[in-house]
């Protein structure tokens, strides 16, 4: 059997195509959020704000953008950043890799391009951090190139309007998609449809109960007409779940506290956090004075439980018990541990912390 072909199935007449383009056009004029990388037809903070947007909330999104325009107006100040004021314009946003790629980046666009951003989509493919979505988004945002930004949102659209059944990561779905939004596509102001449509996604069609009422292609949906546009699109396999149950120390000595750096090739590389590890025995506190013997050589008195944090860090649900500790006597010849800090809170803030950590800080101001 041959296989179906994806622009035929998802063919519509130019005229169609036209009122389409018209009628979304229209609706984003009057209903576009005011967003801080909007204001500017500069490619770079075009290029910050859709890296940020990767897996992030435009609310989210928002502050961080702010944050890091200001203490890296341009690509050329990025270039130059210290590792540790990068990380902390970024903490709290997750998938860290981000802000260390967009560095490398800009670093590279230094050096091998004069500081410009190339308009080639094959070599902006090349720089680290830069996948086919977000390529797509900045070349036609900032230079009209009409390459199609296929974001969640969109696909969630794209897939209603043309009734799209089966699991859009897939063929022969995923190339339905693509068809569908490239002939919709116009050639020109591809940027402005791009956001329009990922704008629609965002606030109109959302993952439930899309608010269709207020849709500017409801009479085209070919889902709301079928009555199908809350299951629609499929959804693939998840990845599964991982529970990871962690206990960490906040060893007070002297009115400071020990914070340390994370190493090597882990997760958060960089990010500074509380003494801890993740246990599989159930005896947590006792794991945990072990552990601190062990890598750190410090001999600790756990004392009472401070708090519990819970979050997620990609597809692992964390529960993160923290133990208020003393050092016990006698205390070794010296305090100083490689890749490690005693600080008074007040000095928190000059760290990029993880997640985890800052939780912790802010129930030890709250004490
Ligand atoms: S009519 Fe409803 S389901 Fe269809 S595209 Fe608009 S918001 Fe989405």
């Amino acid at each position: 059997m041959s296989k179906p072909d994806a622009t035929q199935a998802v063919y519509l007449p130019p005229v169609e195509i036209r009122r389409l383009q018209t009628g979304l056009l229209a609706w984003y004029r009057q209903h576009q959020r005011q967003l801080p990388w909007r204001e500017s037809q500069d490619v770079y903070p075009i290029w910050v704000s859709e890296v940020m947007l990767q897996q992030t909330q435009v609310q989210t999104v928002v502050p961080y953008f702010l944050r890091f325009m200001a203490a890296f107006p341009t690509l050329e100040e990025l270039a130059r950043a210290d590792t540790q004021d990068l990380l902390r314009c970024w903490a709290g946003l997750g998938y860290y890799s981000r802000a260390r790629n967009l560095r490398k980046a800009a670093r590279i666009l230094v050096r091998e391009h004069g500081g410009e951003f190339p308009r080639s989509y094959r070599e902006v493919l090349r720089l680290p951090g830069i996948g086919p979505y977000t390529g797509a988004a900045i070349l036609s945002i900032a230079f009209d190139q009409p390459l199609l930004a296929l974001d969640g949102n969109v696909v969630r659209v794209l897939a209603r309007l043309f009734r799209l059944e089966g699991d859009p990561a897939r063929s022969p779905v995923k190339g339905m998609l693509a068809a569908a939004g490239q002939q919709l596509l116009p050639a020109r102001g591809s940027g402005d449809f791009n956001q329009a449509l990922m704008e629609l996604g965002a606030t109109v069609c959302l993952p439930r109960n899309p608010r269709c009422l207020l849709c500017p292609w409801s009479s085209h949906c070919e889902a709301l007409k079928s009555g199908v546009q809350d299951r629609l699109p499929e959804k693939g396999k998840r990845p599964d779940t991982h529970l990871s149950r962690q206990a960490a120390a906040v060893i007070r000595h002297r009115g400071r506290f020990l914070i340390r750096r994370r190493s090597g090739s882990r997760l958060l590389q960089d990010m500074w956090e509380f003494p801890g590890e993740e246990f599989s025995r159930p005896d947590l506190a006792d794991s945990l004075v072990k552990y601190l013997e062990s890598e750190l050589h410090l001999n600790v008195q756990l004392r009472d439980r401070l708090t519990v944090v819970k979050h997620a860090v990609t597809n692992r649900r964390i529960t993160l018990t923290v133990y208020e500790a003393r050092l016990k006597p006698p205390l070794p010849p010296t305090l100083s541990i490689p890749g490690a800090r005693w600080i008074w809170l007040s000095q928190a803030g000059r760290y990029p912390l993880t997640v985890a950590a800052s939780r912790i800080v802010q129930a030890l101001t709250a004490e």
